[in-house]
């Protein structure tokens, strides 16, 4: 088997959601969709992820279905921090050869992430060469109410939902022995994150801010204050450290690593003082941890406290461990 249209018949086809709007998925030259609700607006986001760079190298296929899930759940998290609803995706598939065990795995990883968000797979291409997914989703959102980085204002509470650095720790754990003890069980945390829509979508008409975490908490932070124009303060000793994390013994060390961790895919949002208690609601709701990191301030800083004393990020390794 090596034809794009019996790949595609194959493993492309059967199990996805059905969606919302499709007229004509998948075997046409284009799709043809139909926003569900007229007046919503239209969210579009799109993520490339190539072997060796966005995720460790893949031989023998081990992480095959992973990285299905993988590929569509990194984007989902942009669709989670603009508050949007997942409504179809796209996928561009790159692959070295064509191998079967490799794509009903990848497939199954990918169908099983797509069934959770219930967004359906209308269209994509397939072509040999270099591992590489880049997928595009789309998602709506009523009027007005996408979630912008830019919206932050000053003295708003910046607040994390989940905890930070598992995926990191793991990553890290690859390369060196001495870290791998007691990091088995965060492999899952890599490698199947949970992009946060219904956090997202209940945020529309709460948070003022928002992006969502993938090249580490500070890294993030930064560009949603770029865009609102604003500085932050925040204390690192409130950041929530991942269960594996709490045990380290270096407590003001494990903070920083967590600061510059990437891959959780958590949300980072800003949110004014009087909203506060509708989001404590929200997180019992939800179930879900929310934690106030910080506060917004005038200026271009970031200033990171431990324990009230200033600290500075670098020469922690967080560098390295960001990858
Ligand atoms: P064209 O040659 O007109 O670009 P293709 O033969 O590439 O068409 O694709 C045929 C159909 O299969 C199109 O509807 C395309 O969107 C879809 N498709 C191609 N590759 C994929 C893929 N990896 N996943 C999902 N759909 C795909
Ligand atoms: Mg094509």
């Amino acid at each position: 088997m090596t034809g794009e249209s019996e790949i595609i018949e194959r493993y492309f086809r059967q199990g996805f959601a059905d969606g919302r709007g499709v007229r004509t998925g998948i075997g046409d030259d284009g799709a043809v969709l139909r926003a569900p609700v007229g007046a919503d607006e239209i969210v579009v986001s799109c993520d490339t992820l190539v072997d060796g760079v966005h995720f460790p190298k893949q031989e023998g296929g081990r992480h095959a279905a992973d990285l299905g899930y993988r590929c569509l759940a990194v984007n989902l998290s942009d669709l989670a921090a603009m508050g949007a609803e997942p409504l179809w995706f796209t996928l561009a598939l790159t692959l070295p050869s064509v191998d079967e065990d490799w794509l009903e795995a990848f497939s199954s990883g990918l169908r099983e992430c797509a069934v959770e968000a219930n967004i359906a797979l209308v269209g994509g291409d397939t072509c040999r060469g270099p591992l590489a997914c880049t997928i595009q989703v789309i998602g709506s959102v009523p009027p007005g109410q996408a979630l912008l980085r830019s919206g932050a204002a000053v003295g708003d509470a910046i607040y994390v939902s989940g905890d930070l650095g598992a995926a990191a720790a793991w990553i890290q754990g690859l390369e060196s022995a001495e870290h791998a003890v007691g990091l088995a069980g965060l492999e899952a945390r890599f490698w199947r994150p949970a992009a946060q829509l219904a956090l997202g979508k209940r945020l529309r008409t709460l948070a003022s801010a928002a992006i969502d975490i993938s090249d580490g908490l500070v890294r993030d932070l930064a560009r949603l204050l770029r865009a609102s124009r604003l500085g932050a303060r925040l204390r690192l000793e409130d950041l929530p450290l991942c269960e594996t994390l709490r045990k380290f013994a270096d407590r003001e060390q494990t903070l920083k690593m967590a600061a510059g961790a990437g891959d959780d895919y958590q949300l980072c949002f800003t949110i004014a003082d009087d909203k506060q208690q509708e989001l404590e609601r929200l997180a019992s709701e939800l179930d879900i941890r929310l934690t106030r990191i910080g506060l917004t301030t005038t200026g271009e800083n970031i200033d990171i406290f431990y324990h009230d004393r200033l600290v500075s990020l670098e020469h922690t390794g967080f560098n390295h461990f960001a990858g």
